[in-house]
């Protein structure tokens, strides 16, 4: 039996695996300790658990464990990297410009848009580079973009709206080869996608629990120890904890949560991403069959397997969502998010504000099944024929008129 409404934005978050809470429930009573307390059993069993966690994180990425930093989830860890290593690695003391050169993208997550600004603030220079139509940047872009002053680059592994993927190996070696630092905020990749930051020339790699089926508030940065050894400036200072990159009595039960739902993505992201690609391909088939002037948002293949992002023209976004209620997904339309703009990532594609409008984002997750992909489809299929009934735009095209041809009188 379906039970409504169905949950398609895995993207945003994730249920936390039952075996995750399992793992978890002992850290809250019996092993409650604090990790720095070096003198009993307590802080012992604490920190066996965190040193446990650590390794599971390490293994999912191919790093060491020493290179493990554990944060609050990934808008602290893209802040931690980018500013840390910003203030690190400057040019020229604070307070002045020309304190060096950092390369991003104008659809990066706001959590590493807005650091970028406030070092630009600060008297950092900043490239925001513009995607293709596809999404996708390129090694080509990133070098194209370098200066003998650029110290970070710092780039996305996959899009959180659209799935698309940058050429993240290619730029993790173009950034070797000039010995500038090297920052991929991973959230949505790692978990999903194998992942190993010696083979991807990955410095500062950022990803977050609650997106791989952990809990929420946890996250984890790998630093690079070697070749180079990578250091930060703190941004949180304190206890000392978390080699002094970030203070604060560590959040065992959340820590102990993310490694086990690392170690369980490593075991089991190869099964479920083949399912859930079957899954998004029958999507995008069977709505473009079924409906005509609809586009899939961002580059045909290099996407994750679990997202779609689709637009349907001569709709109106608050409309489709108002007749798609049973189906828990994100919109690119203003009017259901907290911002007047449609969606600046799709904005960035060069996507009109009609299409981004009318953009829906759906992911899905390890317990998706079959019947809610097909629930999905026929629900979103009904919505959109049933709208365009009421628009004499969608009249129009199918007459054959041209819409952007059409003289509207002036207000
Ligand atoms: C969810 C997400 C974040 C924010 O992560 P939190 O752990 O919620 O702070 C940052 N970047 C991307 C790409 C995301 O998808």
């Amino acid at each position: 039996m379906l039970t409504l409404p169905i949950y398609f934005d895995h993207a945003a978050t994730t249920p936390c695996d039952p075996r995750v809470v399992d793992a978890m429930l002992p850290y809250f009573t019996e092993k409650f300790g604090n990790a720095g307390s070096r003198n009993h059993k307590f802080g012992w069993e604490a920190e066996e658990g965190i040193d446990r966690a650590r390794e599971q994180a390490a293994a999912l990425i191919g790093a060491n464990e020493k290179e493990i930093i554990f944060t609050s989830g990934s808008t602290e860890g893209n802040n931690l990297a980018i500013k840390g290593a910003a203030e690190m690695y400057e040019k020229k003391p604070a307070g002045q410009t020309g304190r060096g050169h950092i390369i991003t993208a104008i659809h990066e997550h706001k959590a590493v848009l807005d650091p970028c600004k406030r070092l630009q603030k600060e008297g950092f220079d900043v490239t925001f580079l513009e995607p293709p139509r596809d999404g996708v940047i390129t090694a080509k872009a990133v070098e194209a973009a370098m200066r003998p002053d650029t110290i970070l680059v710092t780039l996305m592994w996959a899009n959180n709206e659209l799935g698309t993927i940058n050429e993240v190996p290619e730029i993790g070696r173009l950034c070797k080869s000039r010995n500038v630092l090297f920052h991929t905020d991973a959230t949505q990749w790692v978990g999903k996608m194998p992942t190993d930051v010696e083979r991807d020339g990955i410095d500062l790699l950022t990803w977050s629990g609650h997106k791989i089926y952990g809990p929420k508030g946890v996250g984890a940065l790998y630093v690079r120890r070697r070749n180079p050894r990578v250091r930060l400036v703190a941004q949180i200072e304190g206890g000392g904890q978390e080699r002094g990159y970030r203070s604060g009595t560590q959040n065992v039960t959340g820590i102990v949560g993310f490694g086990k739902a690392c170690e369980i993505a490593l075991n089991e992201m190869d099964a479920d991403g083949k399912r859930l690609l079957a899954f998004r391909q029958k999507m995008e088939r069977e709505l473009t069959r079924a409906l005509d002037v609809t586009q899939i948002n961002g580059h045909a293949e290099r996407r994750l397997p679990h997202i779609l992002n689709i637009s349907f023209g001569f709709v109106e976004g608050e409309g489709l969502m108002m007749a798609i209620k049973e189906i828990a997904c994100s919109s690119g339309s203003a009017c259901t998010s907290a911002s007047l703009e449609p969606s600046y990532v799709l904005k960035a594609l060069g996507i009109g504000d009609d299409l981004a409008h009318s953009s829906l984002r759906l992911s899905m997750g390890k317990w998706t099944t079959e019947e809610q992909v097909d629930y999905a489809i026929a629900k979103i299929t009904e919505a959109v024929k049933k709208l365009r009934l009421l628009s004499p735009l969608y009249d129009m095209h199918l007459e054959g008129i041209d819409i952007n041809t059409i003289q509207w009188a002036a207000h």
